[in-house]
């Protein structure tokens, strides 16, 4: 008898493996951390400071809503509030249920504004996830080079992250999609396949067809970030679900940053069902105003999942997940029973 699943999806425990960091922030913490800094803010309250540190509708672009992370970004002010913003992103995954997530973050990225140092600020994270111990919440860390912050950026990030490969469990390439292609990156992820680092890469989300596949091909990542346009060829769907490449799939940020035109037309049931290793992530939380319980929600009503797409997408999650397998194997003997084995 497969087990019966709760109506209420905040009941059942969950997989998140595309959350970034600098996505998580609450609104109430952002001005707390603004205000002790005596810093600016276009908004003091969460109502009046939504419209500008939240996506809350559609934006013209991926690109149009990247600008969006300013304000989240600039409240990395100093380690303390690091620390702080990673124990309260831990919070919110245990407050959700999720039972086993991947947290990723652009160390570039999350230090530039304060001028932090990069060691620093990771070791301000891996205190904020010790700090959660108490939780129950499986925990991976994700180091990503950001594209638009060029190749010695990237170069420097895929240095920093084998020199932690021992604290990471994995390295992703993100931002602006299009005029990045894959072969860009085929020489700077050497070092990571082999530091036995997982590898994910933010394709297939406003970039063709092409970019997923070359990033399979010239890249050999093991996930990617979005892939929506996977479905956008035959032959590239194919390859994927041929080589169980992951898709971290994310309904609602698919939708604001217009991967896809409307979240009844996203492919997730279609790919998942010919085969796809289809997961449904949240990708920022707290700039989307989401909980993944809310992803699974969309996934269930708007885009036709039913129990077993629920647990086939929580299992593939599982599987693709860069955490050891002995971690992997003590939270789904804690917690994933109604998901089962492997599909
Ligand atoms: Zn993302």
């Amino acid at each position: 008898m497969p087990p019966i699943l709760p109506d209420d999806l905040q009941l059942l425990p969950k997989v998140d493996l595309h959350r970034h960091l600098e996505g998580c922030l609450r609104l109430p913490t952002i001005i707390d951390l603004a205000a002790r800094a005596n810093a600016e803010l276009p908004g003091w309250t969460p109502e009046d400071l939504a419209p500008h540190a939240q996506v809350l509708e559609p934006l013209s672009s991926l690109e149009e809503a990247l600008g969006r992370f300013g304000i989240a970004q600039r409240s990395f002010r100093d380690y303390e509030a690091v620390r702080r913003i990673t124990l309260e992103a831990v919070e919110d995954l245990d407050a959700d249920n999720v039972r086993l997530a991947e947290l990723r973050y652009s160390p570039d990225f999350l230090c530039s504004p304060a001028g932090l140092d990069w060691d620093g600020a990771f070791e301000a994270i891996l205190q904020g996830v010790d700090d959660a111990r108490g939780l129950d919440v499986a925990v991976g860390l994700i180091a990503i080079a950001s594209r638009d912050l060029g190749g010695s950026s990237a170069r420097r990030t895929v240095e920093w992250a084998v020199r932690h490969a021992g604290d990471l469990v994995g390295f992703d390439i993100a931002g602006p999609e299009l005029g990045y292609p894959p072969a860009l990156y085929s020489n700077l992820v050497r070092p990571i396949h082999e530091a036995g680092l997982g590898l994910t890469t933010h394709y297939g989300e406003s970039g063709p067809a092409e970019y997923p596949l070359a990033a399979m091909e010239a890249l050999r990542t093991s996930r990617l970030g979005h892939g929506v346009s996977v479905a956008h060829d035959a032959n590239v769907e194919a390859i994927a679900i041929e080589r169980g490449v992951a898709l971290e799939m994310c309904p609602t940020s698919n939708v604001r940053t217009r991967a896809v035109p409307r979240v009844e037309e996203h492919p997730a049931r279609r790919l998942l069902r010919q085969g796809a290793k289809v997961t449904i992530n949240t990708d920022n939380p707290g700039l989307f105003g989401i909980r993944l319980t809310h992803e699974l929600e969309l996934a269930r009503d708007r885009i036709g999942f039913d129990y077993e797409d629920l647990r086939r997408a929580t299992g593939n999650a599982l599987e693709a997940s860069f955490l050891p397998e002995q971690v992997k194997d003590g939270v789904r003997a804690r917690h994933f029973g109604w998901v089962g084995s492997q599909p």
